[in-house]
């Protein structure tokens, strides 16, 4: 959880701060090693499938823009899930908006952010949905850990996110990229690196 840390050796580098190989959009730009967000929202080239474990750095430029006008954006858990990413420090929102929220639906347990133009972590587990016969049967759920410090823990999501409407889950691919949110702000990432969780196999 050590910010700056080194992807352990089994993890999938999504982006070590060279070059945007793992990603779809190029107007996304890599500056002092870091992923600006660009136009559009960014996603992975590779689709994941199942439990992920995922570790990614923010920095958060100079902005005195107020609440969900700073600094936005956000990861996707399998392009729908997500995970807010909010300039929270000083700066008041609604509490399903704030950092680390699962937009929408649930606050984080803390307010855990650091101040602009300082690297940030997210570490990050998330339990993938499971549908059968049509119907989730396991929600998604997420334990996002943020500058070292819990702030949901195995929280399910009602819901695919939405904004200020209700939704209901349908079944999609068990193989889906992840997504980073433009809100149009000059958010910069770093150090992001994934681990597919294997499950052990349940006993006889
Ligand atoms: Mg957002």
């Amino acid at each position: 959880m050590r910010q700056d840390s080194k992807a352990p050796s089994d993890a999938i580098v999504l982006f070590d701060g060279t070059n945007l190989d793992a990603f779809v959009n190029k107007s996304w730009k890599i500056v002092d090693g870091a992923m600006v967000v660009g136009k559009k929202s960014q996603q992975t080239v590779q689709k994941f499938k199942g439990d992920l474990q995922i570790h990614l750095e923010f920095n958060f430029p100079e902005s005195k823009k107020t609440s969900q006008g700073r600094n936005n954006s956000g990861l996707f858990l399998m392009g729908r899930y997500e995970v807010q990413i909010l300039d929270c420090f000083k700066n008041v929102t609604y509490a399903d908006g704030m950092t680390g929220a699962i937009y929408g639906q649930q606050p984080p347990q803390v307010n855990a952010c650091l101040p602009q133009n300082t690297w940030q972590t997210y570490d990050i587990i998330w339990t993938a949905p499971v549908f059968k016969d049509g119907k989730v049967v396991k929600k998604a759920a997420v334990t996002l850990i943020h500058n070292g410090v819990l702030l949901q823990n195995n929280t399910e999501y009602k819901w695919p996110s939405t904004h200020k409407k209700l939704n209901t889950y349908k079944p999609h691919a068990a193989e889906a990229p992840l997504k980073f949110q433009d809100h149009g702000n000059p958010v910069k990432f770093r150090n992001i690196w994934v681990r597919e969780i294997n499950k052990p196999e349940p006993a006889e």
